[in-house]
């Protein structure tokens, strides 16, 4: 395997501690530098707080188009202006409108995606999608708030994490080549339509977007998994692009060095999981992806899907991994290319 110039940089610079050697450089221009101190930026703590307030129960789960849901955006919006970080739409909105209708009577109304970019200094035109979804299934029946803080609290403050990383890197004068999308999306749990109205209405050009890196679940441990924690489940990385898979294994084995578990990838997988979550709405439209995934337990979809159980230490590691991937995308040479049968 090809082993990159940027990942030996970091592998050196992982070995070596936190960045002694970096210089500062214009924002104009871009230098492949030691990444390490930046992902050390998403720490457990600050993962917590964020997931404490997302999933609680003022969010009342977050339905779409449910005033839980308008609350939720409201937050991802804040961290956003709070960190400096700017929306592609305009100065101040960062939500991507999609209508009532659009949700085929399963909504409870109008609802948003929340979106968010760093630009890149020298290909700002290609772009990167990081996402994972805002919504949940709101309140249960009997009143329990199903507060949904695995699926996908677990996801959505990883996200704001990442994004507060590459902005303190872009403040030290560490522009990424490319830029970095943060796409929060709404109505996945009915039917993953917020995804779909993406890609039909793109804000960046979908020829233009490197890779879609989906987030949907990274706090738990699943009961395969008890004895042996650390580690995730990759899904669909080699399916458009052998590339993006061998440059993820790499950069893992660099980096954080967890587990990943291919299970879930295999074409007969009964679970399907490579159709039911965003990013398959990319891969429709042969953008490479990778779903992030812990694997289902016994709180999936129920008002028991709580904070409280959250492995905090794992979802930092996770959410590092992501942002290690992130890094080596943005940055490298060339995009990843398409596998020859998908060209
Ligand atoms: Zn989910």
């Amino acid at each position: 395997m090809k082993i990159l110039s940027t990942l030996i940089i970091a592998m050196l610079s992982l070995l070596g501690g936190c960045g002694k050697t970096q210089k500062k450089v214009s924002t104009s221009t871009h230098v492949p530098t030691n990444p390490e101190p930046y992902a050390a930026s998403i720490t457990k703590e600050e993962l917590k707080t964020l997931l404490y307030t997302y999933a609680s129960d003022a969010y009342e789960g977050r339905a779409t188009g449910s005033s839980g849901q308008k609350k939720a955006i409201a937050f991802i919006k804040d961290k956003y202006v709070t960190n400096a970080i700017k929306s592609p739409i305009s100065a101040t909105d960062y939500f991507q409108d999609i209508p009532a209708k659009y949700f085929k009577g399963r909504s409870e109304g109008a609802s948003e995606n929340v979106i968010a970019f760093i630009e890149g200094c020298d290909k700002p035109e290609e772009v990167l999608i990081i996402s994972a979804h805002l919504d949940h299934i709101g309140i249960s029946k009997k009143g329990d708030v199903n507060n949904g803080a695995d699926d996908d609290g677990s996801g959505t403050v990883s996200i704001i994490e990442i994004a507060e990383a590459f902005q303190l890197a872009k403040k030290e004068g560490f522009c990424p080549k490319r830029s970095i999308v943060f796409l929060h999306l709404t109505a996945e749990e009915i039917g993953l339509f917020g995804s779909r109205y993406y890609t039909e209405n793109p804000i960046f050009p979908l020829e233009n977007t490197i890779a879609n890196l989906n987030i949907d679940m990274i706090g738990r441990v699943d009961d395969a998994h008890k004895e042996t924690p650390n580690y995730l489940y990759l899904i669909g990385s080699d399916r458009l692009s052998q590339e993006l898979h061998n440059v993820s294994d790499s950069i893992n084995k660099a980096s954080v060095n967890i587990n990943l578990d291919y299970t879930f990838n295999k074409k007969n997988d009964p679970n399907r999981f490579y159709y039911r979550s965003d990013h398959y709405n990319f891969a429709k439209h042969n953008i490479p992806v990778i779903f992030y995934f812990n694997g289902t337990h016994e709180d999936y979809h129920k008002p028991s899907d709580t904070p409280d159980k959250i492995n905090y230490e794992l979802l930092e590691t996770r959410a590092r991994l992501i942002f290690y991937t992130a890094w080596e995308l943005v940055n490298r040479k060339t995009r990843v290319k398409l596998n020859e049968d998908v060209l």
